[in-house]
């Protein structure tokens, strides 16, 4: 069985998820300890434990030590079944997080699959629906698979309450790919949501925004959702370029000031913009699964953070040395999985 750290590089969530994403889908049993032994609360958190519990359902697992702040966990995967889920996290711990966990398998698997998700949509330090939706789905619909994701309720922190339907339709081989350019640029746009908030809030970063990427009205959109459990205020920058979307985020918090969250995500979008890659540093680390597994596939991104360093570790515990990471100047890496 193999025999993973969780207190390696990051020590973090993903750890787990790469952990267990790639158990399901090559059938390799492992055992974990020091569970997320980095962060504040370790061991399994809600969003955690809900990960754990997808991944046991969909490829009927046998688990050990499943449970909230455990810091150990053995996991040992049996075939992986398609069909119609349902999975509450219970809190407003990340939906895409615990989706891009059993994504891997459910791509890969005979059937086509539907998911529900409830939790957090809109999480600080986590993929927003917009990111999975306009960047990182569009690019594993790229590979083959045919997955769509809707949003039928935001959910914030603290309470969450997000609904999110995900269909999938499987390949059954997921197709390489190379994103070493990003081609012109199609469109620049912003969109801010704003829940239970003032109006004027929407307004103040629409204009920081306008003013500094030079954007025009109609590329500025403002969605008022005051259906939500808690306050919530996201801004996005989408880039969309000729072979990719890529899209930044900042979140409103109580104490600072909208325009500085706005100036936030336009300090996100430049750099993309100025170091010239096509794939920015969380779409790097989240898309390291799955070329490991297409093979034979490439792209290019900025200085990698510890996320994807320690993910490129995970992967290589479970799969040799399939992965390789090289800089090309100052500011760009390629990343790349054997054939
Ligand atoms: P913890 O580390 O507390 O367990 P966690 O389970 O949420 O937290 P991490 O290991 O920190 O997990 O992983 C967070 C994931 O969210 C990473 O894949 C990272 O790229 C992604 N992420 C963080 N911020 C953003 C963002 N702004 N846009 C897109 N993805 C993001």
């Amino acid at each position: 069985m193999l025999n993973i750290d969780g207190s390696q590089g990051e020590g973090g969530g993903q750890i787990l998820r790469t952990a267990l994403a790639l158990s399901m889908c090559l059938g390799r049993p492992f055992r974990i300890h020091s569970i997320r032994a980095n962060r504040r609360r370790p061991g399994l958190q809600y969003q955690h434990l809900a990960a754990v519990k997808a991944a046991a359902i969909i490829s009927q697992a046998n688990v050990e030590g499943a449970a909230k702040d455990s810091q150990t966990l053995i996991f040992k995967p049996g075939p992986i079944t398609a069909g119609n889920f349902q999975f509450d996290i219970g809190t407003a711990g990340s939906t895409s997080l615990v989706l891009q966990t059993i994504l891997p398998a459910l791509i890969l698997a005979s059937a086509s699959s539907s998911v529900v998700l409830e939790g957090g949509t809109h999480n600080p330090m986590a993929p927003t629906f917009e990111f999975l939706n306009y960047a990182f789905l569009p690019l594993v619909n790229q590979m083959g698979a045919n997955v769509d994701a809707s949003l039928h309720r935001r959910g914030f922190t603290p309470q969450g309450g997000g609904l999110l339907h995900v269909s999938i339709k499987p390949t059954t081989q997921l197709q390489s790919f190379d994103l070493r350019q990003r081609g012109n640029i199609i469109q620049r746009r912003a969109e801010v949501i704003l829940a239970n908030l003032p109006s004027h809030i929407a307004q103040r970063e629409l204009d920081v925004i306008r003013h500094r990427l030079s954007l025009t009205n109609e590329c500025l959109y403002s969605i008022i959702d005051n259906n939500t459990q808690d306050v919530g205020n996201v801004v996005s920058i989408i880039i969309e370029s000729e072979n990719v979307t890529e899209c930044f985020t900042a979140f409103g918090k109580k104490g600072l000031p909208a325009e500085r969250v706005a100036e936030q995500v336009v300090t996100m979008a430049q750099t993309y913009l100025n170091v010239d890659v096509p794939i920015g540093v969380h779409l790097a680390d989240q898309l390291l699964l799955l070329i490991a597994l297409a093979g034979d596939s490439r792209f290019i991104t900025m200085q990698p953070s510890l996320h994807t360093r320690t993910n490129l570790a995970v992967i290589e515990t479970f799969m040799g040395s399939v992965m390789t990471i090289q800089q090309i100047d100052d500011n760009r890496w390629e990343i790349y999985s054997k054939g």
